[in-house]
C-alpha cells in the first residue's frame, strides 16, 4: 500500500479506453486537467477519488482497469465487501463518510485514508487501533463552513485545537483538510466556500503543521475547488452515473 503524497499515486487512465467507465473517466481528467491550467496549476498535482459509493465491485473493477487506482466509501459495510472482491487489485481505500465509534477498529484497519475526522474522540479510536504492521492512517480533518449544524465537520473555530490534538497522535498521519460546502450552482459561491477552506488550511500550515492535503470539489464544482487549490477532488457521479438510492 503507498502512502506517500496522494498527488504521486494517481496516474493517467493506461491505455486509451473505449468503455464507458473509461470515457466517464477521461471526460472527468478532461475537466480537472482544464481547470488545473485555468487555474495556472499542474494537473499531475491534483488526485482524482473516485467515490464508489453505491456502487458495486463490478463497477470500480471497470474503472480500475481504466488506470483509477484510488476510491473513496462512506459505509464501512458496504466498503468491506467490495474491498474482499476487489483484493487482487492493487487499489487503495480512502473512507470519506460519517464515522460512528462502534466502526472506527474496522476503519482502522481496512482503509488507507480518511477525509472524514472531525472529533478528537473518534481520531484517538482510529490511532489506537490501526495495526501496528500498517503505515500511519492518512487522515484530513472535516471542517464545516456553511455552518450548517446538521452537517459532519468541524467548527472553524475549534480547529486549531482539533488540528493539534490529531497531529499529535501516533497512529494517524495528518495531511490536511476535507469540506462538503453546501450545494449550490453558483460558482461564485463555490469558490467563496472553498476559499474559506484553504484560508483554514493556510493558518493551520502557519501554525506549524505539514499539510499537503485540501480534500474539496465534487462532480458539479471540481472546477470551482481546483481554482481555490484542491488537490484531491472526489467524485461519484460524473465517473459511475447517478446514484439510485440516497446516500
Ligand atoms: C458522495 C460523495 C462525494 C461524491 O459526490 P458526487 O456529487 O456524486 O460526485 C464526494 N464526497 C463525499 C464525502 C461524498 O459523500
Amino acid at each position: 500500500m503507498d502512502n506517500g503524497p496522494a498527488t504521486r499515486k494517481l496516474e493517467p487512465g493506461t491505455p486509451p479506453d473505449h468503455s464507458p467507465a473509461g470515457a466517464r473517466l477521461q471526460a472527468v481528467q478532461a475537466r480537472l486537467a482544464q481547470a488545473a491550467a485555468e487555474a495556472g496549476r499542474s494537473a499531475a498535482e491534483i488526485g482524482l477519488l473516485a467515490v464508489s459509493k453505491t456502487f458495486g465491485a463490478a463497477a470500480v473493477r471497470d474503472l480500475a482497469a481504466c488506470g483509477q487506482r484510488e476510491f473513496g466509501e462512506n459505509y464501512v459495510q458496504e466498503a468491506l465487501e467490495k474491498q474482499a472482491a476487489l483484493r487482487d487489485l492493487p487499489l487503495v481505500w480512502h473512507f470519506i463518510g460519517p464515522i460512528q465509534s462502534n466502526k472506527t477498529r474496522a476503519i482502522a484497519e481496512h482503509f488507507s485514508w480518511v477525509h472524514s475526522i472531525d472529533r478528537l474522540k473518534i481520531a484517538e479510536r482510529l490511532s489506537a487501533q490501526r495495526p501496528a504492521g500498517l503505515p500511519p492512517l492518512q487522515v484530513c480533518i472535516e471542517v464545516n463552513v456553511s455552518g450548517e449544524a446538521s452537517k459532519g465537520g468541524v467548527a472553524p473555530a475549534e480547529l486549531p485545537a482539533l488540528g493539534a490534538a490529531v497531529a499529535a497522535l501516533p497512529g494517524l498521519r495528518l495531511r490536511g483538510l476535507m469540506a462538503i460546502p453546501a450545494p449550490t450552482l453558483d460558482s461564485v459561491a463555490q469558490r467563496a466556500a472553498f476559499r474559506q477552506v484553504r484560508e483554514l488550511f493556510d493558518d493551520l500550515k502557519t501554525r506549524g503543521h505539514a499539510l499537503d492535503t485540501l480534500s474539496m470539489g465534487m462532480s458539479g464544482d471540481l472546477e470551482a475547488a481546483i481554482l481555490e487549490g484542491a488537490t484531491i477532488v472526489r467524485v461519484g457521479t460524473a465517473l459511475f452515473g447517478e446514484r439510485t438510492r440516497y446516500a
